[in-house]
């Protein structure tokens, strides 16, 4: 599957919008079409993304006019265009616990890390350049669920299963039985290092397990290229690894950063965004003893960032 920017065909009338390079907010969205209607999964982390994305599969939209957004989570990268789609009336669903988490204030949160002073800021500069995160206004769900539920997409069925908290607090997997395909959102990641921003990574596990146990031939991650199963098994073989090296340090009594700077994940070392292991740990550790701290998402990426070597010198200007 070529991994370029833009629409992409899956066949079967499911369709993806694919944003090489896969990194920090550099997300994907789906859609899936029925007679007369579509549904899109996710939208896109600002609005001039979201904007472009909407324009380009309009030779679908046209003729099968968007009725639905389902949001796979709450991150800013997956729902920042979401006003666009409710000015068109379209319904949004999305899993309660996501729902609870898609409010102003945590959109604005990010969107002011960019004008930080310091390595954070100079961080975020970085990773966040490109995206136009001012001025954006939350947009929750019409509508919620819990655990399983069938949309009706223009006599179509398309199946939403929540399996968080994972990646995030409120993940869903959005599967479509008749063409054996699955949009993953954040549970899965390709070409990069997933974060367990809520864990515990066991139970992202389980989520890889029933992915692997579905029937579906084709999976578009939250990030990276259109893959299947041998790409859930390499991302649950990561997790399984962080696991087990951070629970070997646990019980060694190493405190966290002294784990976090210990482990040597050999084959995945190198992996893009391999930072991310400094949440990982610490999510391990906070599974294994309630009591370790729980610092909030800016303080974890100075530590990602510390743990990339970052320099400011990095930054390229948007
Ligand atoms: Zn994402």
């Amino acid at each position: 599957m070529d991994y370029r920017k833009g629409h992409h065909d899956l066949g079967d009338g499911c369709h993806a919008w694919l944003q090489p390079d896969g990194s920090w907010g550099w997300s994907n969205s789906g859609l899936v079409v029925g007679s007369g209607a579509s549904l899109m999964v996710d939208t896109l982390f600002d609005l001039p993304l979201t904007r472009e994305m909407l324009e380009g599969l309009r030779p679908v939209t046209d003729r099968y006019p968007l009725r639905t957004l389902v949001n796979t989570h709450s991150d800013p990268d997956h729902v920042n265009g979401n006003e666009l789609l409710a000015a068109r009336d379209v319904e949004i669903l999305a899993s309660e616990p996501a729902a609870a988490l898609m409010t102003q204030e945590a959109l604005d949160a990010v969107a002011k890390v960019k004008h930080l002073p310091g390595t954070l800021g100079d961080f975020a500069r970085h990773i966040f350049g490109p995206f136009e995160l001012d001025g954006v206004t939350a947009t929750g769900p019409d509508r919620t669920f819990t655990g399983q539920e069938s949309v009706d997409v223009g006599g179509r069925e398309v199946r939403l299963i929540q399996v968080g908290p994972a990646h995030t607090p409120g993940d869903a997997l959005v599967h479509v039985p008749d063409a054996r395909l699955l949009y993953a959102g954040d549970i899965l990641f390709v070409g990069g290092t997933p974060i367990a921003w809520a864990g515990p990574i066991d139970r992202w596990i389980d989520a890889l397990d029933l992915v692997l146990d579905m029937d579906v031939a084709a999976i578009v991650p939250g990030h990276g290229p259109v893959s299947g199963k041998p790409e859930v098994s390499e991302m649950r073989e990561y997790l399984v690894t962080v696991e087990a090296q951070a629970r070997r340090r646990y019980e060694e009594g190493l405190d966290v950063d002294a784990a976090i700077a210990s482990i040597d994940l050999g084959r995945f070392a190198d992996l893009p965004e391999h930072g991310r292991l400094a949440q990982n740990v610490l999510n391990v550790y906070q599974q294994l003893d309630p009591t370790v701290p729980r610092p909030d998402r800016l303080t974890v990426l100075t530590k990602i960032a510390a743990l990339e070597g970052f320099d400011p010198a990095w930054i390229t200007s948007p």
